[in-house]
């Protein structure tokens, strides 16, 4: 089957480069980006800088090293962060901040929302006293799981971690499917954090890449930590010119992925055997008897429809290669399945 066909569901990772996209790639003027020299790329930094409100943007390869950069920046050699034990950055970082930052994470349980309790947090913040690690950051994360954290949550969080001496840093990497569901200016998810970090690679659709934002005196900090961290990159002009696009083109197309979720989500409620949770913007989480978990994965492969299946509760992602098209074939699937099981 052409990879055209296929209803991939799995992950916002997987678009693929339109060809508008790899035409700007194509043409991009680039420079040494180690020297500052790529054009291109000071192009996205200062474009996403200006749009979430900034002084400077640093162009990174992944959304990992962006936040573990950004940590980096923010903390010294034994310091804590306090974060939600479901956040990326505490669960499906590879424990970077700790192995290479030495950076203590205090995880923080997480509410149903998505979000961390305030009195959790302010009870999290350890006395000035060479017992305890020095509290340094907070670092949240919107959308989490699909979940957008209310805007009055975030300027609670924010405000009391400022009163308590602490920086605040935001695991944007859905930051635009935040804004689009709100409804609000990518900036006002970004406003109370004094570093975000967003990616251009998942929903947005462009190939490879993330942006940190902060401050001047941040963004400087965060560049010798990605420079460590091996991710100085040269010609990046060509990646950035993917994300500039993806920034132009891709932004005000999130709703229909959040609609096309809605779709999924109604086509999929009506058969008995799945709980469907959701949709929270472009994703749904579908719970399937476990026994049969092996069984749908590959039924629904060999109808060209990619899930992943690694539990009986199952993440649906949609994006810019899935259209409303794809999700009737996918519902019609799993309706097909379960009639014969
Ligand atoms: C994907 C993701 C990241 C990390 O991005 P990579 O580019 O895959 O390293 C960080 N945080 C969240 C919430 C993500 O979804």
């Amino acid at each position: 089957m052409a990879s055209s066909d296929l209803v991939d569901l799995r992950s916002d990772t997987v678009t693929r480069p339109s060809a508008g996209m790899r035409r700007v790639m194509h043409d991009a003027e680039v420079g040494d980006d180690v020297f500052g020299d790529d054009p291109t790329v000071n192009r996205l930094q200062a474009l996403l800088a200006q749009m979430l409100g900034f002084e400077a943007g640093l162009f990174m390869p992944s959304g990992t090293q962006s936040n573990l950069a950004a940590l980096m920046a923010h903390c010294q050699r034994g310091d804590e962060v306090l974060l939600g034990q479901g956040a990326h950055t505490y669960r499906y970082e590879g424990g970077g901040a700790a192995v290479l930052g030495s950076i203590q994470p205090q995880p923080l349980e997480n509410d149903h929302d998505g979000s961390i309790a305030l009195e959790r947090i302010a009870a999290a913040i350890k006395p000035d006293d060479p017992h305890f690690a020095s509290t340094r950051l907070l670092a949240l994360e919107n959308t989490i799981g699909g979940r957008v954290l209310p805007l009055p949550y975030q300027h609670a969080a924010t405000g009391l971690a400022h009163e308590r001496g602490l920086a605040t840093h935001l695991d944007g990497a859905r930051l635009f499917n935040a804004a689009a569901s709100l409804g609000v200016q990518p900036r006002e998810v970004a406003a109370g954090f004094d570093s975000v970090s967003v990616c251009l690679s998942k929903g947005l659709g462009a190939p490879v890449g993330s942006v940190l934002l902060g401050s001047r005196e941040l963004i400087g900090r965060a560049v010798r930590a990605r420079k460590m961290l091996g991710g100085g990159l040269r010609q990046a002009g060509v990646l950035a010119a993917a994300g500039i696009y993806a920034l132009e083109h891709h932004v005000a197309r999130l709703a229909d992925d959040h609609a096309n979720a809605r779709r999924l989500a109604d086509r999929l409620r009506p058969i008995d055997a799945l709980a469907v949770d959701g949709p929270h913007t472009n994703m749904l989480f579908v719970t399937v008897p476990e026994h049969s978990l092996a069984a749908l994965q590959a039924f629904l492969r060999g109808h060209g429809i990619l899930i992943m299946a690694r539990s009986p509760t199952v993440r649906l992602v949609t994006h810019l290669d899935v259209g409303a098209a794809g999700v009737d074939r996918a519902a019609a699937a799993f309706g097909e399945f379960f009639a014969r099981h």
